[in-house]
This record gives structure tokens, C-alpha cells and sequence, in this order.
């Protein structure tokens, strides 16, 4: 196993030092692009719910509140990573030996293409298991930066 370093986080941001992680309820995952939205009601538009989506990849996170909608950043965007760290199936991941991740992930997205290549749906818990495998394996073995690094290169395609 990769010895695992600390990346320096930025200060939090006044706002979320009044907020908790576990105050945003866990939605749903996508394993095609490895993306959890997370919700949480909306205090400037009461009954309505804003969503936060958090890219597992590069950890980039995006949110529908009114303040991200001002460019502003949100208490939303910035625990989104930490709910998502203390979600019962990325503990679990994390708590997997190399050759158990390496099982669940493999059955997880055999799951998943499975039920698809059937047109079935696919089962949510699949999706979730799938995501929280990659999740842990990129923390792993720090495929994050890379990822990001990638993600950030200028696209060298011609338009078309
Ligand atoms: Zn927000």
C-alpha cells in the first residue's frame, strides 16, 4: 500500500463552521460519471431543497444555493467531501483490505454493466458500492491528482 499524505486544506469559510457534514442527506451516485449529490433544505426558499454534486474524481463540487448561484461559495460545496468521507459505504471501503476493495469493486461494476447490457435498471446500491470502491482505491493509491491534473490539460481536440 501507498503511504498516504495529507494534502493542506483551505480554511473554512465562516458560514460553514455553523454547519454540520451530517446536515446533508445523502441523494444518490452515479458510477457512469462517479458524481454524489447530496441535499439539503434551503433556507432562502423555504420547502424547496438545494443539491450539491461532488465529483469523486477530482473532488471538484458544485451546488444550486443561492449563494453558489452569486459565484459565491457555499457551506454546501465546502462539507460536501467531508459527508461524503463519513458516508457508511466509503467507511466501509476504507476499512476494506487491497484484495477486498478489489473484489467489491469488480463485483459492483459487474453489477452495473450487468443490468444495463440487460436494460435493466441498475440498483442504486450497486452504483454506491461501485463509486465508494474507486473512491477509496483512487484515495489509495492517489490517482486523484493525477485525474485532476489530466482534467485541467487544455483540450488538444480538433472542434467539430
Ligand atoms: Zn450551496
Amino acid at each position: 500500500m501507498v503511504a498516504q499524505q495529507t494534502t493542506p486544506r483551505p480554511p473554512l469559510l465562516a458560514t460553514s463552521l455553523w454547519h454540520c457534514p451530517s446536515e446533508l442527506a445523502f441523494v444518490d451516485a452515479d458510477d457512469r460519471t462517479n458524481i454524489v449529490h447530496y441535499s439539503a433544505p434551503s433556507k432562502s426558499r423555504p420547502g424547496d431543497a438545494n443539491i450539491v454534486a461532488l465529483d469523486t474524481m477530482t473532488g471538484a463540487s458544485c451546488c444550486n444555493c443561492r449563494a453558489a448561484e452569486t459565484n459565491r461559495q457555499c457551506w454546501h460545496a465546502e462539507l460536501v467531501q467531508a459527508a461524503w468521507d463519513g458516508h457508511p459505504a466509503r467507511v466501509l471501503a476504507s476499512r476494506y483490505s487491497d484484495t477486498q476493495l478489489n473484489t467489491v469493486g469488480r463485483k459492483a461494476k459487474h453489477l452495473c454493466d450487468w443490468a444495463r447490457h440487460r436494460r435493466f435498471a441498475v440498483h442504486p446500491l450497486d452504483q454506491l458500492n461501485l463509486v465508494a470502491a474507486r473512491s477509496e482505491y483512487r484515495r489509495r493509491y492517489r490517482v486523484t491528482a493525477l485525474v485532476a491534473e489530466v482534467a485541467a490539460e487544455p483540450d488538444t481536440a480538433p472542434a467539430a
